[in-house]
């Protein structure tokens, strides 16, 4: 790589992105020896401004960054390294440095989840979803049914926005039918799963 350090006055803005998740985990500046550092042991080293010494992010907490892949911009002055980080990326304790969590969106899947099954077991008055519950099967299963109908309209007349906003709907009234007979949105994904990897033995 053929970074242009002199015209950033030796430091160069490093993004450290999960190499997973895509979430940008953190942000900090490599002069050339930080980089070659870097490169070498494949955790990611920085030039701290504060410590105004090399610092491998890790090298007291064991939270290190291990390096998947660097990449330089279109004009060389700014990198940005996929890493798989050890532990949270933060010093106050947080995944990343914008309080985020590090996680996936579809892992939010599983929190719908548990959270529709939480209304079934309590059934509080006022919610949408009690009152699903509340509706009987046939009821369910027809929401169901017009939810994928919305969501054929959308993909073949509307706009991508409404794709996904039906989309959603049926994701979530799928999942409601799914509670109310005692099964979980992992029931799905266990049956796909199985059948992906029975295709493979075929193939
Ligand atoms: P670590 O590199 O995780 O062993 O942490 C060493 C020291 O670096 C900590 O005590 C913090 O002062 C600082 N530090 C760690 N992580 C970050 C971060 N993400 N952003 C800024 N400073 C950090
Ligand atoms: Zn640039
Ligand atoms: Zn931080
Ligand atoms: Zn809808």
């Amino acid at each position: 790589m053929d970074l242009n350090f002199e015209k950033m006055n030796g430091l160069i803005p490093a993004i450290i992105q999960d190499n997973s998740t895509n979430k940008v985990l953190m942000l900090g500046f490599m002069n050339e020896e930080a980089y070659r550092k870097t490169v070498e042991t494949g955790k990611v080293t920085f030039f701290s401004r504060t410590k105004n010494r090399l610092w491998t992010k890790g090298e007291e907490s064991g939270n290190f960054l291990n390096v998947v892949s660097m990449k330089e911009d279109c004009d060389k002055d700014t990198l940005l390294i996929k890493a798989n980080p050890a532990g949270p990326v933060c010093h106050t304790g947080t995944d990343t440095c914008w309080g985020e969590e590090n996680k996936e969106d579809i892992m939010f899947l599983k929190e719908l989840q548990d959270f529709i099954d939480k209304r079934h077991e309590e059934m509080p008055a006022g919610s949408y979803t009690t009152s699903l519950f509340e509706s009987g099967i046939n009821k369910m299963a027809q929401k169901v049914g017009e939810e994928a109908v919305e969501t054929v309209i959308e993909a073949c007349n509307g706009t991508d926005e409404r794709l996904i906003y039906e989309g959603a709907d049926l994701i979530y009234h799928i999942i409601v039918l799914l509670t109310s007979k005692g099964y979980r949105i992992e029931d799905l994904a266990r049956e796909l799963k199985e059948r992906h990897s029975a295709t493979w033995k075929k193939h």
